[in-house]
C-alpha cells in the first residue's frame, strides 16, 4: 500500500473479510438472508481513528485529510475495479488536538470526512470534550452517523445515539455497531457529561449482537475502547480485546482510543 504521510500510514487499516469464510454457519440464514451462498464476496473494510483535529497540512508539510482521501480514493478504485465492496469507518476522537481545529468545534474535520466518504464513526470520549450542543452540531453536520450503543441518558433510559446501523452492501447485511469506553465517565469534563451514562460496552454488546444476528449477515464492532494486547488493560477500561473474547458472533472489530499500532509494516513506525 502506498502511503503519503505518517499519520495516514498510522491510522489506515484495511481489513479484507473473505466471506466464504465470514458467512460460515449461517447456513441457515441463506434463504432469507439474499445472497447466493455459492458467490464469494469481497469487502474491504478501511478504519481510521483518533484523528485529533489534524485536518490540514502540519509543519512539515504534510497534508493530513487531502493526502487520506489520495490514499482512499485509490483503495476505492482498486477495490471497486475487482468487483468488490468498501465500507469506511472512523473509531472516533475526532476531536481536540490543534489549535486550527478546536478553534473551530472540528467543523472542517468533519466536512473533510463527509468529502472522504465515510459510512459511520464511533463516538469517541474526545467528542465529549465541548458540549453536548456543540457534538449534535457536528452530528448534524456529518453526513454519516455517530455510533454508541451504550451512552445513555440518565432521566429518560434513552440512548443518545443510535447504537447501529445496517448497511446493504451488494447482496449483504452488514451491521456496524458502535461502542465507546466507559472510562469517558472519568476522563471528561464533568460538565460536558452531566446526565450521561456511560455503562459497560461489553455488556450492551452482548444485549444487541444475538439481535443483530437475525438481522444481519456480517456483524462489524467499530468501537473506541482501546486496544490491550492479551486484554491485560490495568487502569484503563477493558478494551477490544476483552470484547472479542466476552461477546461471541462479532465478526471484525476495528478500534481507536489506545492508539497503539497493531502492525509495524516497518522499523520506523515504532510510536
Ligand atoms: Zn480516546
Amino acid at each position: 500500500m502506498t502511503t503519503h504521510t505518517p499519520s495516514t500510514r498510522r491510522v489506515v487499516f484495511s481489513a479484507v473479510l473473505s466471506l466464504s469464510v465470514a458467512l460460515t454457519g449461517c447456513a441457515t440464514q441463506d434463504e432469507q438472508a439474499g445472497y447466493d451462498p455459492n458467490k464469494t464476496y469481497s469487502l474491504t473494510v478501511l478504519h481510521t481513528n483518533d484523528h485529533h483535529g489534524r485536518f490540514w497540512q502540519n509543519e512539515d508539510g504534510e497534508w493530513g485529510m487531502a493526502a487520506r482521501k489520495t490514499l482512499i480514493d485509490d483503495i476505492r478504485e482498486e477495490v471497486e475495479s475487482k468487483g468488490g465492496d468498501v465500507l469506511l469507518l472512523s473509531g472516533g476522537d475526532i476531536n481536540t488536538g490543534v489549535p486550527e481545529s478546536d478553534l473551530q468545534d472540528a467543523v472542517p474535520d468533519f466536512s473533510g470526512m463527509n468529502m472522504i466518504g465515510y459510512d459511520a464513526m464511533a463516538v469517541g470520549n474526545h467528542e465529549f470534550d465541548n458540549s453536548i450542543e456543540t457534538l449534535r452540531m457536528q452530528e448534524q453536520l456529518a453526513d454519516f452517523p455517530f455510533l454508541s450503543a451504550n451512552i445513555y441518558e440518565t432521566e429518560s433510559d434513552e440512548r443518545l445515539f443510535k447504537p447501529y446501523k445496517i448497511f446493504q452492501v451488494n447482496d449483504l447485511k452488514v451491521a456496524v455497531l458502535g461502542l465507546t469506553t466507559d472510562d469517558t465517565a472519568k476522563v471528561a469534563l464533568a460538565d460536558n457529561i452531566e446526565g450521561i451514562e456511560f455503562r459497560s460496552p461489553i455488556e450492551e454488546a452482548e444485549e444487541l449482537v444475538p439481535e443483530l444476528k437475525d438481522k444481519a449477515d456480517i456483524i462489524i464492532a467499530s468501537t473506541h475502547m482501546g486496544h490491550y494486547q492479551n486484554a491485560r488493560h490495568g487502569a484503563n477500561a477493558p478494551g477490544d480485546v476483552t470484547l472479542a473474547r466476552e461477546v461471541d458472533d462479532i465478526d471484525l472489530i476495528v478500534g481507536g482510543h489506545s492508539q497503539n499500532p497493531l502492525f509495524k509494516p516497518d522499523q520506523q513506525n515504532d510510536t
